[in-house]
């Protein structure tokens, strides 16, 4: 789960990191009293969206005055912003970060993440801002130092030392580094953080280190024991079936192709994607309806996957173990009954029941394919797919 900006650094604030006073603002009509909480006379205007790249995007921006503050934020709120990082279609902004403004001598990056081959948390500093660290790391990745952190030590001075010297610290800067590093660790591992990243850590005028920018992805594993995290969830940036899949307790990630995919078990959803990708087509979806599926999960399923425009063609692959096939059925026949059904379907059912469920499907009045093998399946449903171009394939281009 992502976090926006403003959660990142109300964080970072109990941590003890550093970041710009600042005030969340969701209507322009608030943008002048806001302004005058935080006093000065110039301030930045920050979007709230979960993608980076605003500012290039025209999503943060320096104001002069009062009025020019709330005409960008009647500009911002309510639109959509698309970033380099959001996909064309852009996220919408709800709320606006109001800051007072930093005076920038020099831009830094800075973040954690877990480095699972060597089974510890890792910092990567840099003393290049402003860029990307994947640009970074492919175009110069002797300039990206590490440090990586033992569990049962700690982070240790010389590590911090190491960094602060590389990035080119004073003495007493490096003091601050090693407070925020301190305090950027321990949120780490105390929240469940899969990335914790502030690009830019910037060095202000009168040489004090802040974070200008703040970026808090959290393990959706480790939300249960976080219920004041997991509350920081904004739905309005998240995809909307995979916000709907939570809901039904179905682990479901979209993808960019065009074959919907209902399987039973993480392994043999990535199986049969592998295998799509081999018989030539591109699956719509990752989708495990779980080893417990019942028929209303499996029709809840069902619909998810077509309420994606870009499905021309359905496989479900179901090995019943725990699940029992004839129940699988009997929530795909419910399924389609519900929602009108545009695209044809390639069934595989194996295991309990697996004849009985086939029956069924044969003996309702859906036009179903049936395949014996997976690969047969695989096969079926990239040629059907073919065959079917979807409602919305001439205007993307196919
Ligand atoms: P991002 O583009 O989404 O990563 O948003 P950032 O929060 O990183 O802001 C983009 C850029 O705006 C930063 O790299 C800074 O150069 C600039 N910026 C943001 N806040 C300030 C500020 O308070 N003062 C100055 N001078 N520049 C700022
Ligand atoms: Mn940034």
């Amino acid at each position: 789960m992502n976090l926006h900006e403003y959660q990142s650094k109300q964080l970072f604030q109990r941590y003890g990191v550093p970041v710009p006073r600042g005030t969340l603002i969701a209507a322009p009509e608030v943008a002048a009293a806001a302004a005058a909480q935080l006093g000065g006379s110039r301030w930045v205007v920050k979007a709230q969206v979960h993608a980076g790249g605003r500012g290039k995007a025209g999503g943060v921006v320096l104001v002069e005055d009062r009025a020019t503050l709330e005409a960008e934020a009647r500009r911002l709120l309510g639109t959509r912003l698309a970033t380099l990082q959001s996909g064309p279609d852009g996220l919408p902004v709800g709320s606006l970060l109001v800051e007072q403004p930093t005076a920038i001598a020099r831009e830094l990056y800075l973040s954690l993440l877990l480095e699972r081959a060597t089974e510890r948390v890792l910092f990567m500093a840099s003393a290049v801002g402003g860029m990307e660290i994947e640009t970074l790391a492919a175009q110069a990745p002797e300039r990206i130092l590490l440090a990586r952190v033992h569990p049962a030590v700690g982070l240790q001075p010389y590590q911090v030392r190491r960094l602060g010297f590389g990035l080119g610290l004073d003495g007493s800067q490096i003091k601050s580094l090693g407070v925020l590093m301190e305090g950027l660790y321990r949120l780490f591992v105390e929240c469940d953080a899969s990335l914790v990243e502030i690009n830019p850590l910037v060095v202000t005028e009168t040489g004090e280190l802040i974070a200008l920018d703040a970026k808090v992805n959290l393990d959706d594993n480790a939300l249960g024991r976080h219920p004041d995290l997991e509350a920081l969830r904004d739905p309005t940036q998240e995809d909307p079936r995979e916000a709907e899949a939570r809901a039904h307790d179905l682990n479901y990630i979209s993808l960019e192709g065009n074959i919907g995919c209902m399987v039973n078990g993480a392994g043999l959803a990535m199986a049969t994607m592998d295998l799509v990708q081999l018989h030539g087509g591109a699956p719509a979806n990752f989708l495990d309806v779980g080893g417990g599926a019942t028929a209303e999960r499996v029709a809840e399923a069902f619909k998810l996957i077509l309420s994606d425009p870009k499905v021309e063609a359905v496989l479900v692959n179901i090995f019943g173990g725990i699940v029992r096939c004839d129940l699988i059925a009997a929530g795909i026949i419910g399924a389609v009954r519900e929602v009108r059904v545009a695209v044809p379907v390639v069934v595989r059912l194996e295991g309990t029941n697996a004849a009985q469920g086939l029956q069924m499907l044969a003996e309702s009045d859906l036009a179903v394919e049936t395949a014996s093998s997976l690969s047969e399946a695989a096969d079926k449903v990239v040629k059907a797919a073919g065959r079917h171009p979807g409602p919305d394939a001439e205007e993307r281009g196919q």
